[in-house]
């Protein structure tokens, strides 16, 4: 029996050391936005190679996707689309499909085609059309005519003057696209953020992730945190990129109907399966604004929102319980988007969003 003991002391002396699990994280500058990528990995060089390849891919959809680097092929589509058919790679071709198909259902409200009167914007050097600049863009905004086949992978503009962005849209995607290389990894448990766009999968040592959604006018603030566990959520807000000139606030969501920047919310949060569809619905809510994008997400029971209104009031959709007075208006240490454990007790379990 002592020999018995022996040998399996010696056996477990020559195992490779022990592998621990660990939280690794990693924030990086992407798509002309913060990125967060945190896993729970068997090791810690697992998790950072893991982090590195949705790094990785984040660049190279960027490179693929981004409007204002001009070689990307959507850069290509903007600059020769209306003199001939462009050829794309399936990956964007899909995308822009898909992106059509959002604006079907949202009657409009999400288009990505809102750039043939977007691009007459520049925040950061608080630059607007006039009215005489929007009424002639305008015309160039209609998803119906961004024209696709489907035989040889190109699109066409049917319009003089059409841009397309998928601002609105591409991050969710590249979040998504991140999820799928953590989870091909084996990767069980791991929040991603792109900007606005987040998705959790699983869940933190038991417990919910607790996401903040801010206070428009101080970032240091949250109105209220969410548990979420397998979830995805997105947030557009008129504080990302903006400036205010008279007494208006002009930012970077688009009416497409009228080519001013929407006002009805100060914010609109999606919860639902993927990014690709929060981050897609979050600008849809945004400009119909809360009394229509509810009455349309409380008919989605994949759907949930939260929209922060001019006056201050927080609305909810039906799926989420209004959260405890204690958390409104706290001060959290989350982002809009900052996905952080929960340092105060929450119901666990939740497969979705719960009450606090
Ligand atoms: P973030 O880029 O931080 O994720 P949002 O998800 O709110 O923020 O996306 C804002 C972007 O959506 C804008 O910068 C623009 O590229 C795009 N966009 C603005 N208005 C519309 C619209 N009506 N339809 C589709 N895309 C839009
Ligand atoms: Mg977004």
């Amino acid at each position: 029996m002592r020999h018995c003991v022996a040998l399996l002391v010696l056996g477990l002396a020559l195992l490779p050391p022990p592998a621990w699990a660990v939280w690794r994280e990693k924030t990086e500058a992407i798509m002309g936005t913060r990125i967060y990528v945190e896993v729970w990995a068997d090791d810690a060089a697992k998790g950072d190679a893991a982090i590195e390849a949705v790094m990785a891919d984040m660049q190279r959809i960027d490179d693929l996707m981004s409007h204002y680097k001009p070689e990307s092929q959507l850069s290509q589509i903007n600059a020769h689309a209306y003199e001939r058919p462009v050829k794309v790679d399936p990956e964007l071709f899909n995308l822009l499909k898909l992106s059509i198909h959002f604006s079907e259902i949202t009657d409009g409200a999400f288009d990505i085609t809102y750039a043939s009167v977007g691009h007459l914007y520049n925040f950061p050097e608080h630059i607007h059309p006039t009215e005489a600049q929007i009424k002639a863009a305008l015309p160039g905004v209609n998803y119906k005519n961004l024209l696709f086949d489907p035989a040889n992978d190109t699109v066409r503009f049917e319009h003089p003057g059409m841009r397309i962005d998928v601002g609105g849209i591409g991050k969710g995607y590249a979040v998504d696209h991140g999820i799928g290389i953590l989870q091909k990894l084996g990767i069980k448990h791991a929040v991603v953020t792109a900007g606005g766009d987040t998705r959790i999968i699983g869940d933190h040592m038991g417990r919910p992730w607790v996401v903040g959604i801010r206070n428009p006018d101080d970032k240091n603030k949250v109105v209220t945190r969410i548990p979420l566990v397998d979830t995805a959520m997105s947030t557009s807000g008129d504080y990302e990129r903006y400036f205010d000139e008279n007494g208006v606030r002009y930012h970077h969501i688009i009416d497409p109907r009228t080519g001013h920047s929407a006002s009805k919310v100060r914010s609109a949060t999606i919860l639902g399966p993927t990014a690709t569809e929060t981050d897609g619905m979050s600008k849809t809510a945004f400009v119909l604004g809360p009394e229509k994008a509810l009455e349309i997400i409380n008919r989605m029971p994949q759907y949930d929102a939260v929209f922060v209104c001019p006056d201050g009031r927080v609305l909810y959709s039906n799926g989420l319980a209004p959260p405890d007075k204690a958390s409104a208006g706290a001060k959290g240490t989350t982002g809009s988007t900052g996905a952080k454990s929960p340092n105060s007790p929450v119901a666990t379990g939740a497969s979705r969003a719960t009450q606090p």
